[in-house]
């Protein structure tokens, strides 16, 4: 059965969000006592010992521990080992010089995950949406032990069963969200067909079929409405609530192209028989970034991060899988003779190599990412020639990319 996420607003009583954030806080500062001892104990002995024993014996000794659920505090214990691989490995390629992983703010709010167990939902009307009830700590000063809430998701999506369930802060928006990661009945297969999918800004997606034929999606409706916003944003305070609201409304636009593309991609997969979609890994975006561009890389990479969950979430419903491979090297690549030469890429749009290939650049791409998953290129053994790309551009209605009407209508797409 397939897992997907799904993403819920939270509507809790102000009181109930106080507790909710208090709880969060919490997280934080388990999650900063967890490091604090670390980092002593590593001044003291040279050594990390992250073992989970060692980890519970440090939390017997951090009483914000008992404000939250017990098994949410494992999971904040496993975010701060996570934290510390994340850190090693870093260290190892020399791309770090601090000497451990850094704090979270005071007023950081760590996310709350629930795993099987701690939470209850109970579904209300359709309008309504759900009802959650989530327990806290066992030993909070205000004796709350647990807190309810109702939650409303994009309506239409049915799931059998909740596997987990966690409570964030949306720094876009400024709210509380949850998300839900929810079992789902799929649709039976469409067919053995297969596809590659290569990801990019000029060309959202260039996705080659087993025939040899293309797809292109235009990137250049989705650049506008992120060029736009940008350029708004950058007028206004960082996280001010003006801020907020613009960077919420360009992120309602840019889901809602995404979404359009996404669809109309899927429904040509299922006509096609297609069961399965392999699309790069976004590693290719990483390539030749140093620690400090990480963030700005991640702020860059949103966009294909949505995508490829949207591919992968719509896609399940469809019976249609989504499977990620690496895409490192494949925009540089010669689909014919398999030379990878930088200065192949791209002239004109075009993929040329000197023994003659040529073919439109992001095509060439999701030739080699389709060849990479399964071992055989569609086009070799044929005529080696690629058959003219469909080209498809979305872009959103006449309201062009200032105000959309209703910013948060999903139905149109969906
Ligand atoms: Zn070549």
């Amino acid at each position: 059965m397939p897992l997907l996420t799904l993403k819920a607003q939270i509507h809790a009583a102000p009181e109930v969000e106080a507790l909710l954030k208090e709880a969060m806080r919490s997280a934080t500062k388990v999650y900063n006592g967890l490091l604090w001892h670390l980092r002593e104990a590593y001044q003291k002995t040279g050594r990390v010992d992250l073992s989970r024993k060692n980890l519970n014996r440090i939390l017997k000794k951090l009483p914000r521990a008992k404000d939250y659920y017990s098994m949410s505090v494992q999971l904040t214990r496993e975010e701060v080992r996570e934290a510390y691989q994340s850190f090693f490995a870093l260290k190892k390629q020399g791309k770090t010089r601090h000497q451990a992983p850094g704090f979270r703010r005071k007023e950081y709010l760590s996310p709350l995950k629930y795993v099987q167990s701690g939470f209850k939902i109970a579904s209300l009307t359709k309008v309504e949406g759900d009802r959650v009830t989530v327990s806290l700590g066992t030993g909070r000063k205000d004796g709350a032990r647990q807190v309810s809430f109702r939650i409303a998701h994009r309506p239409g999506v049915r799931y059998e069963r909740v596997r987990q369930l966690s409570i964030v802060y949306d720094k876009f928006s400024g709210r509380l969200e949850a998300r839900l990661t929810v079992e789902v009945e799929a649709a039976p297969r469409p067919g053995e067909g297969r596809v590659a999918l290569d990801l990019g800004e000029t060309i959202l997606m260039a996705a080659v079929f087993d025939d040899g034929s293309a797809y292109l999606y235009s990137g250049r409706g989705l650049k506008a409405v992120r060029r736009y916003w940008q350029k708004v944003r950058a007028n206004l305070k960082r996280g001010s609530r003006r801020w907020r609201e613009v960077a919420h409304r360009e992120k309602l636009q840019v889901d809602h192209l995404l979404r359009q593309a996404a669809l109309h991609f899927l429904r040509e997969c299922a006509k096609r028989g297609v069961g399965e979609v392999v699309v790069g890994d976004l590693s290719g975006l990483r390539e030749g970034l140093d620690y400090g561009e990480v963030l700005n890389q991640r702020l860059h990479a949103w966009p294909y991060r949505k995508l490829v969950e949207t591919l992968r979430y719509k896609g399940a419903l469809m019976g249609i899988a989504v499977r990620e491979v690496e895409e490192r090297q494949t925009s540089v690549t010669c689909h014919a003779c398999g030379k990878a030469l930088p200065s192949n890429r791209r002239h004109r749009g075009f993929y040329a190599c000197s023994c003659g290939w040529r073919a439109q650049a992001d095509v060439n791409g999701a030739l080699n990412i389709y060849q990479r998953a399964f071992q055989v290129s569609p086009v070799k053994g044929s005529s080696g020639r690629v058959a003219r790309p469909v080209v498809r551009s979305f872009r959103l209605g006449w309201h062009g990319v200032h105000e959309p009407k209703r910013g948060g209508d999903s139905s149109r797409a969906s």
